[in-house]
C-alpha cells in the first residue's frame, strides 16, 4: 500500500492531491516529505475572505510538518499560491491542513496537544522530537479553538476559589462549573480581588449570570457584596474544603504556639512532626501517622483539643437538613468559645456570622457538586506546580483551561491518538 492511500484515508482535501514522498535527511535523522499539488483547474481560496479566486502567483514551497509515522517526522511540502482577490487585492492563498503562518500542520497541533493533557508539555515535545514552544503554541491553538466553540447555556451552578502561585507570592482566581452533571473550569484571573471577581461576571455575562442558582465560595468578604450585588437571585453556599481550610489554619497556629512554648519549659517534642497528623483526616492517615495521633491524644494539650474540635464538626456536613445542622453548628460554636483557644474561638466565630450562608450547603446538597471545588483545587495546585515556563500568567492560564476546562475539540475524520 502506498503512503498517499493512508493519508487520503486519514485526511483527504478535496482541492488537492499527495504526489511524490521522499526521504530527506533534516539533522542527521531521515524524515519523510509529502508534496501536495491543487487538482487540476482548482482555484486557490483567498485567506482574506475565503471566496475563490484567480490564482496570481507562486511562492516557493513550505513545508508542514504532520503527524509522525512511526517515528519518522513528515512533513507536507506545498508551493502557496497568491490569489487576485477582485475583493481583499492579491492574497497568500488559505490551505485546509494549516492556519495563518503556522509551520505545523492543524492536525499535527491537536495531535501535540491531545498529548499534552496526559504527559508535561515537556515530555511531549521529547517524546515527538519537537520543541516545547511547538507543543505550547499546540496547545494554546487548542485553548482558543476550545473556549470560542464551548458552550454556556448549562451553567447553573459555580465554585470560586482562589490559588497560590510564583512560590505563594500570587494569586490566581478560578471559577468552576459545580453542576451535578457537568464540572469544568471556566475562568483564570489574575489576583484575588473584587475587580478580579467583577471581571469574572463581566466577561460571563448578564445573560449567563442571571440563570446562576448557586454559587459556592470561601467566607471572604469581596465573594460575599459582590455575589450579593451582581447574582442576588443565587443561594451563596460556603463551600466545606475552605471552612475546613479554616479550622485546619486555627489548629496550626494553636500548635506551633504549644510546640514553641514546650520547648522553651525543656519539655519533650511531643509536637515535632504532628503535623500532618493533625491535619490530616484519620482515614488518610499512614500507619505511622496513626500511632502518633493516638499518642498524642492521651496528652492534655491544647493542641489536642483544638484538633478533637475539628473532627467533631466534621459531623456538621454530614447532616441532611438545615435545621438539624443549624442546631449542632450553635452547639459546636458555643462549645468552642469556651475552649480558651483563641485561633479556634476566632473560626466560630467566624462560623456564627455566617450561619445563614451555612446552611445554604444543605439547601445545595443534592443539586450540586459540592466536593468539586476541592478537587479542582487539588488539580489547579499540581498544574501550577509544573514549572516548566508557567512563570509567566498566560502560559497558566492556558495549561490551566486545557487539563481542567473540558474544552470540546473538532470532530475529525481520524483521530491520530
Ligand atoms: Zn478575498
Amino acid at each position: 500500500m502506498l503512503l498517499k492511500s493512508i493519508l487520503n484515508r486519514v485526511q483527504s482535501h478535496s482541492s488537492f492531491v499527495y504526489g511524490a514522498v521522499r526521504w530527506r535527511e533534516q539533522q542527521s535523522r531521515m524524515v519523510l516529505d509529502i508534496e501536495i499539488r491543487p487538482r487540476r483547474g482548482g482555484k486557490p481560496v483567498c485567506s482574506g475572505c475565503g471566496r475563490r479566486g484567480p490564482g496570481y502567483d507562486l511562492l516557493p514551497a513550505r513545508r508542514f510538518e504532520f503527524v509522525p509515522l512511526w517515528g519518522i517526522a513528515v512533513f507536507f511540502v506545498y508551493a502557496m499560491r497568491r490569489v487576485d482577490c477582485p475583493h481583499c487585492g492579491v492574497k497568500v492563498e488559505r490551505v485546509p491542513w494549516a492556519e495563518g503562518k503556522n509551520h505545523l500542520t492543524t492536525t499535527y497541533g491537536w495531535f501535540l496537544a491531545r498529548w499534552a493533557r496526559r504527559l508535561s508539555w515537556k515530555e511531549v515535545a521529547e517524546v515527538f522530537q519537537t520543541s516545547w514552544d511547538n507543543v505550547f503554541r499546540s496547545v494554546k491553538m487548542a485553548v482558543a479553538w476550545g473556549l470560542s466553540q464551548r458552550n454556556l447555556e448549562n451553567v447553573t451552578a459555580i465554585g470560586m476559589d482562589e490559588i497560590a502561585w510564583k512560590k505563594g507570592h500570587k494569586y490566581l482566581t478560578l471559577v468552576y462549573q459545580i453542576d451535578a452533571g457537568c464540572r469544568r473550569l471556566l475562568w483564570v484571573g489574575k489576583e484575588r480581588t473584587s475587580k478580579t471577581l467583577r471581571q469574572f461576571f463581566k466577561e460571563f455575562g448578564q445573560e449567563h449570570t442571571a440563570r446562576l442558582r448557586f454559587i459556592c465560595s470561601d467566607m471572604w468578604k469581596p465573594y460575599l457584596r459582590i455575589v450579593a450585588e451582581v447574582a442576588g437571585q443565587a443561594l451563596h453556599v460556603l463551600d466545606r474544603f475552605h471552612i475546613m481550610t479554616h479550622v485546619s489554619k486555627a489548629i496550626d497556629q494553636v500548635r506551633a504556639k504549644e510546640a514553641k512554648e514546650l520547648r522553651a519549659k525543656g519539655q519533650q517534642p511531643v509536637l515535632t512532626g504532628s503535623r500532618w497528623c493533625l491535619l490530616k483526616r484519620p482515614e488518610n492517615l499512614s500507619e505511622k501517622q496513626t500511632v502518633k495521633l493516638r499518642e498524642l491524644l492521651t496528652l492534655n494539650l491544647r493542641t489536642v483539643r483544638a484538633y478533637l474540635l475539628k473532627e467533631d464538626l466534621q459531623r456538621f456536613w454530614s447532616y441532611t437538613t438545615p435545621g438539624w445542622a443549624g442546631r449542632f453548628l450553635d452547639e459546636w460554636c458555643r462549645r468552642t468559645m469556651r475552649s480558651r483557644l483563641v485561633p479556634m474561638k476566632k473560626v466560630a466565630h467566624m462560623l456564627r456570622n455566617h450561619r445563614e450562608l451555612l446552611l445554604h450547603w444543605f439547601r445545595a446538597k443534592g443539586q450540586i457538586a459540592l466536593g468539586a471545588v476541592e478537587g479542582f483545587n487539588n488539580k489547579a495546585k499540581v498544574t501550577s506546580r509544573k514549572a516548566y515556563g508557567y512563570r509567566s500568567f498566560d502560559v497558566l492560564k492556558i495549561a490551566l483551561y486545557h487539563t481542567l476546562g473540558d474544552l470540546p475539540q473538532p470532530k475529525a475524520t481520524h483521530r491520530f491518538c
